[in-house]
């Protein structure tokens, strides 16, 4: 995984007993090898299966879950109950369990083999029958998993194990995330709260305030030599747009981001953090906004929130390592809900935000501009403009109620600009809301989501969510099946349940 530096894999665990003799025990640990060979063999899934020897007592399966926990390449366990595995031999093993699961509700066979089955074949087929016994152990205990059921075969069932593979890593790599908070939280803003002592009790990120003026002598260091090289990168990869300035002054102007962004990264990689968090009103003596800079951190993987906004810039960084490995990925940003078009057929949301959006999202070969900023106090800083890619996103907000976290999850449909917009000097993304736009908004409002998101085209609302509840906390998703009525009665559920 190239993003976090470790190579994940997922140990596949097949239950069943001595029940049946060894005959039987043979043939389960063969169709078990062919599942794990061929589904490896796929391509279908980002991370490799590895196979372990079938499980039938309560001591091996314990120790397998044990080993599973200590090894930090195991992402998570995935369990097939060829036969009946009787379940209380799993009590101990699941307890132990800390690792995400899936319990992959298959059977060997697609069609029953209405010719020749007996009752030896059902004895050993009978995954409907063990997989309902696992179930029900994992339930009464009260234990988060996945079911994925249908044949290993199937191109579905294949794509949702991936998905899952997805959520799983970001479930084990939350507990990596050390987030650079530069400034604190701007003045009177509520949303961008939050519990950081609670942040890492459920998450676990570790979220910590750096002085603005030891980013700003690290900047200060990065010689001439280094911020001309990235200068002429940039030069070489992205359109020039002047807007009528000096090209020499433009230049100026540009070299001082291509500084911002080695000094910060150099700090980033030396104190070990993946999330960096500004402030427009906090820049010691930087000579402008981070703006290019940090759309270029953002590229390379690294997490980003504005204004203090700690808790988007770990989401940031957490959906960038869960769609690391989506092949062809369209990309993943902060974005902000910033304005609207109210016109009946073409209601969207403009997203934007004052510089820093991740041109990973870029339909096009972005351009840098540099433009005067109406807040802050320093030079018109230079950043990266351009319009997005279109097709479906996930948009969420994690939000701080007071005594929990809520995680809110937007299924958006990203379109192209009706128009061009050249005095907008910033990158953009325009969407509408499921189920649509009235619904969309007014869910979106009533379940206290923030005006910044972290967004991206490449995961869905059920891994986000997957994600949640494995964290154990409230996740509200306002898709294609939202209505009013039934997003307040989740919320009523909600604070009934989540205390
Ligand atoms: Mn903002």
């Amino acid at each position: 995984m190239k993003l976090s530096g470790r190579n994940y894999a997922f140990w596949f665990c097949v239950g069943s007993q001595d029940l049946y003799g060894e005959e039987c025990l043979r043939n389960v640990a063969e169709h078990a090898q062919i599942i794990v060979r061929e589904l490896n063999a796929s391509g279908a899934l980002p991370y490799p299966l590895v196979l372990k020897p079938v499980l039938i007592s309560a001591g091996t399966i314990h120790q397998t879950f044990v080993q599973a926990n200590e090894d930090p390449a195991c992402a998570g366990v995935i369990t097939w109950m060829h036969t009946f595995s009787p379940a209380k031999s799993w009590i101990a093993g699941l307890q132990a369990n800390k690792k995400p699961l899936l319990h992959l509700h298959t059977q060997f066979n697609e069609e029953i083999p209405y010719d020749t089955i007996d009752m030896d074949f059902m004895n050993e087929n009978q995954s409907a029958h063990g997989g309902r016994e696992f179930g029900h152990v994992v339930t009464r205990m009260g234990l988060f998993r996945k079911v994925v059921a249908g044949h290993w075969t199937h191109q579905a069932v294949r794509e949702r194990i991936a998905s899952w593979m997805r959520t799983a890593v970001g479930i084990v790599e939350s507990r990596n995330i050390r987030v650079m908070r530069v400034a604190d939280n701007m003045r009177n803003v509520a949303v961008t709260e939050g519990d950081k002592v609670e942040a890492q009790i459920k998450f676990g990120w570790q979220v910590d305030a750096w002085p603005v003026t030891e980013l700003a002598d690290a900047v200060a260091a990065v010689s001439g030599a280094d911020t001309d090289a990235l200068v002429e990168e940039y030069y070489s990869r992205y359109e020039i747009i002047l807007d009528g300035r000096d090209p020499r002054e433009f230049r100026e102007h540009v070299a001082a981001q291509a500084q911002i962004e080695l000094g910060f990264e150099r700090f980033l990689k030396e104190k070990d953090y993946h999330a960096i968090v500004t402030h427009f009103d906090d820049l010691g003596t930087l000579k402008q906004l981070p703006g290019l800079a940090i759309q270029r951190l953002m590229e390379k993987g690294y997490g980003f929130g504005a204004e203090g906004d700690w808790k988007t810039a770990a989401m940031v960084r957490l959906m960038k390592l869960m769609a690391a490995d989506v092949p062809n990925a369209k990309g993943t940003s902060m974005l902000e809900d910033y304005t609207y078009n109210l016109v009946p057929g073409k209601e969207g949301i403009l997203q934007a935000h004052m510089l820093e959006i991740c041109p990973s999202l870029a339909a096009e070969k972005p351009a840098i501009r540099c433009k005067p900023l109406s807040m802050g106090r320093r030079e018109d800083p230079a950043r990266l403009v351009f319009t997005s890619k279109t097709g479906p996103g996930v948009a969420v907000s994690l939000i701080d109620l007071g005594t929990r976290f809520r995680l809110i999850i937007a299924e958006v449909d990203c379109k192209a600009n009706e128009k061009p917009m050249p005095q907008l000097p910033v990158a953009t993304v325009f969407w509408t809301p499921k189920p649509d736009f009235t619904t969309g908004v007014e869910a979106w409002i009533l379940s206290g989501g923030a005006h910044h998101t972290a967004f991206s085209y490449d995961l869905t609302s059920g891994q986000m969510s997957d994600w949640a509840e494995h964290m154990g906390i409230e996740a509200l998703v306002i898709g294609k099946d939202t209505t009013l009525r039934g997003l307040k009665q989740e919320m009523m559920l909600g604070q009934a349940f989540f205390r």
